[in-house]
């Protein structure tokens, strides 16, 4: 079963949040055009705020987990469906006889809806990498890339 979830983005930006300290932030889906050559994806990427790390599809938020959790529930529904609805064909001619009722569908989730908000804020090591976070934050930042510490503005 193959899911494909389509993330909204923010001119260019993705929500994410931490799965440490669940605080959100969005980073720029792919680097921006002044990215070296040599520059190669990481493995792991440090959340901006609490400097933990994660590999990069533990990035979801709550509510973009559950949008594919509703994708993935609908899809196996259609699944079972077309299962049953097998059955009632090779059977028909047989004293037994299935027939399936028709169930509700499950309702598609919402489309996400990715507000232009938070700051953004270019690490001074790896500034292809740019990121929004929490205006109200006002701590020390860590480079989603490397990890280092880097103070706002
Ligand atoms: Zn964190
Ligand atoms: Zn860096």
């Amino acid at each position: 079963m193959n899911i494909s979830m389509s993330l909204p983005l923010d001119n260019g930006f993705l929500r994410r949040e931490c799965p440490h300290c669940e605080r959100q932030f969005k980073w720029h889906h792919g680097p921006i055009e002044d990215c070296p050559n040599d520059a190669i994806d990481p493995n792991v990427y440090f959340c901006p705020y609490c400097g933990e790390t994660a590999p990069p599809d533990q990035w979801l938020t709550k509510e973009q987990v559950e949008c594919a959790q509703r994708l993935a529930l609908g899809e196996s529904m259609r699944f079972l469906q077309d299962g049953f609805k097998e059955l009632e064909r090779k059977t028909s001619g047989n004293m037994v006889k299935f027939k399936v009722e028709k169930s509700e569908p499950v309702e598609p989730p919402l489309p996400l809806h990715e507000p232009e908000d938070m700051l953004i804020v270019q690490s001074p090591c790896h500034p292809w990498e740019p990121i929004k976070i929490d205006e109200s934050w006002s701590e020390p930042l860590h480079c989603i890339v490397c990890g280092n510490q880097f103070a706002m503005g």
